[in-house]
């Protein structure tokens, strides 16, 4: 009998079991594949951290522990997880990412410049604002490299004596009154309490409650910069990750050259996708029209790399589920996601494993309750 299962061992989940391991509970992480993978949504080599939070100055206090939690992994690892780049969130003076950052960093007293176009253009060259864009800059914003976070974790959980199955796929939940029974396809397990952190997948293990989750096909494109002159304008040193309100139905994103060209997406616009149907079939259609973005943002030659599909897993308010199961304490519901989890990732870890060995959670997490899409 275990104390905790985690089935899904993702950016949230593989947090879950370390923070559970470390807790002193004998714990068993589960995952149908061999995380970190790039079947999900926490591939793709890089993820914006940032403080001034343009969705709500609620996320605040949150990706501030965050950070702590990131500094501290990288201290118990040895391994960078985290370049601090500083983020530029670049739009019309009244969009709402510009206005919302600004708002986030009033509120919670966080350092930010505010740039005109023309301030923009002199700080990083590689970047073509239009007369009217103007750019939050924040000095706290950077990258953390996903697929190295989830290899720490899973690691450290292991070293603090966490079970890992990976490759195995769990089918189904059975309530029981004095324990929760997850049947895999190799195996039958008992255990006190579970915690779902199964990602895109949520839905599955959840036929009674089914969640109003939408799971979106994500785009991420890589393009080499061919003017070899400009080559040090890419660079992290020279290039901060940006957000960019481009036009009303336009927002991208992306990060400076980590090696393979400056990785630029679409956040959202892209179409419902079962989970399991996900493959690599990026369309010549698709690349042109980020080509042209990048064309008419960048002033870089771009030549374009490679590409990775990924998912969002959406709520209707795009905020976060972290809560009970609403018919059965002992199990633990987390997708935080809706493309703007992995950030706090090392966070929510620590506060699933709070909730699940019945610890105060030490942040308010009232937003992201599942009464809500009951009202
Ligand atoms: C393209 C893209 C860009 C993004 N950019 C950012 C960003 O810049 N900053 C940011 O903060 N966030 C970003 N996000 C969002 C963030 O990456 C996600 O919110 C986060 O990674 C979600 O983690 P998760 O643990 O919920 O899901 P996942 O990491 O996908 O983990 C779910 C796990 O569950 C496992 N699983 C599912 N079903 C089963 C089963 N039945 N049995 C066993 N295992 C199972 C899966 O194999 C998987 O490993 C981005 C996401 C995408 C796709």
């Amino acid at each position: 009998m275990y104390d905790v299962i985690v089935v899904g061992l993702g950016a949230n989940g593989s947090s879950a079991l370390y923070h559970l391991a470390k807790a002193g509970k004998k714990v068993l992480g589960i995952d149908r594949f061999a995380p970190p993978h790039t079947h999900g949504s926490s591939h793709g080599q890089s993820r914006i951290i940032r403080q001034a939070y343009h969705e709500s100055p609620f996320y605040v206090p949150l990706v501030q522990a965050a950070y702590e939690i990131w500094y501290d992994m990288e201290r118990i690892s040895g391994k960078k997880l985290l370049l601090k780049t500083g983020g530029i969130t670049m739009g019309a003076p009244d969009a709402d990412v510009v206005t919302g950052a600004i708002a986030s960093a009033l509120e919670h007293n966080l350092p930010y410049q505010l740039l005109d176009h023309k301030d923009i253009q002199k700080r990083y060259p590689a970047l073509k604002p239009t007369v009217d864009t103007v750019g939050v800059f924040e000095p706290a914003a950077g990258i953390l490299f996903p697929e190295d976070c989830i290899s720490v974790f899973v690691e450290q959980a292991a070293r603090n004596g966490a079970a890992i199955h990976t490759n195995e796929m769990v089918l189904e939940i059975i309530r029981q009154r004095d324990f929760i029974k997850v049947v895999t396809n190799k195996q039958t397990y008992f255990t006190q309490k579970l915690v779902l952190s199964t990602g895109a997948w949520m839905n599955s293990l959840l036929p009674d409650l089914q969640l109003p989750l939408s799971i979106e096909r994500q785009v991420l494109y890589w393009f080499k910069n061919k003017n070899s002159a400009a080559q040090a304008n890419v660079k992290p040193d020279n290039l901060p990750v940006y957000i960019w309100q481009s036009a009303p139905d336009e927002l991208f994103y992306g990060f400076p050259d980590l090696g393979d060209g400056i990785k630029v997406a679409l956040h959202h616009f892209g179409r419902p996708v079962v989970p399991d149907e996900l493959k690599d079939d990026v369309t010549g259609e698709e690349i042109n029209r980020m080509q042209g973005i990048v064309e008419k943002y960048f002033n870089i030659s771009p030549e374009f790399n490679y590409s990775a599909v990924c998912m969002y897993t959406n709520t209707p308010d795009e905020h976060f589920i972290i809560d009970h199961h609403p018919d059965d304490e002992r199990i633990i519901i987390a997708s935080p996601c809706s493309g703007h989890g992995f950030k706090f990732s090392s966070l929510t870890g620590k506060i699933i494993s709070d909730m699940t060995t019945d610890k105060p959670v030490e942040f308010d997490i009232q937003l992201f309750n599942m009464a809500r899409f009951a009202r």
